[in-house]
């Protein structure tokens, strides 16, 4: 599979209609009986988040945090996250958390930043967008999760890449992740990958965040929700199905090595 050369200086790529996306996504969890909740960030702006309880008195289960379209210039994420809600082949024994769009206004405007020109994915050590705020609100109201997954998109890469966060190093999900996405589209093999030491598209970054200034969404994450997160990167200038279809089998991936585990 060849890249198709669109991507000159950003994302050329299809775009899509978030709102009808969004709706899709909210008929389909309205069917699975998932708890539908919007997070208010403005006038007329909300975000929504999807819950599905599996745990019962006697039986705590594996929590699982699903969070994209941070980037509104990515639309593989909203897209995977609607098939993932509309396919509804999870575990029977885990608690879901999926959060399908974090930038609504971003993708109306085909553009990695809200309306505002905020970056989003940098926001989360001194918020002030309004979206932000609003979505770390909702996530301190919600328990801790075994795992979280950022699903996102990168328009200069040359294949599928993640990265992982595993601070305990507890067992790792990334190589599953790896081998699930490589049965439907390329693997980024370079050694170093947005010039970081890269092995078989599996980035593992010693940071400590405090020692960053511009916090993504996945050190808030890691600092408050979890230990064990992963990024995970589909190419942008590969055709639309196959990043949604790398990032679907890479959550499916990660979600049944943690089932299983
Ligand atoms: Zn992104």
């Amino acid at each position: 599979m060849q890249k198709l050369g669109k991507n000159v200086n950003g994302y050329r790529g299809e775009t899509i209609d978030i709102r009808a996306v969004l709706e899709d996504c909210v008929a389909a969890a309205c069917a699975c009986a998932w708890a539908i909740e919007e997070m208010q960030a403005a006038q007329g702006l909300s975000l929504l988040a999807f819950t599905r309880t599996a745990s019962r008195a006697n039986h705590r289960a594996a929590r699982i945090y699903i969070s994209t379209g941070i980037h509104g210039d990515e639309p593989g994420g909203p897209l995977a996250a609607r098939l993932l809600l509309q396919e509804n082949q999870w575990p029977a024994s885990l608690d879901l958390w999926l959060c399908p769009c974090l930038n609504p206004t971003g993708f109306a405007l085909n553009r990695r930043e809200n309306a505002e020109g905020i970056d989003l994915n940098r926001q989360y050590l001194q918020p002030r967008a309004a979206e932000t705020v609003a979505h770390i609100g909702w996530l301190q109201r919600q328990p801790s999760f075994d795992l979280c997954l950022c699903l996102h998109e990168d328009w200069e890469s040359h294949g599928f890449y993640l990265y992982e966060l595993n601070p305990d190093n507890q067992p790792s999900v990334a190589q599953a992740i790896v081998e699930g996405v490589a049965k439907v589209c390329p693997i980024d093999r370079s050694e170093i990958i947005e010039d970081r030491a890269a092995q078989n598209g599996i980035i593992r970054p010693s940071v400590d965040p405090r020692s960053r200034p511009e916090w993504p969404e996945a050190f808030f994450l890691l600092t408050h929700k979890t230990r064990l997160s992963y990024t995970l990167e589909a190419p942008s200038d590969f055709p639309l199905r196959t990043r949604v279809a790398a990032l679907v089998a890479g959550a499916r991936s990660a979600i049944e090595a943690i089932g299983s585990g």
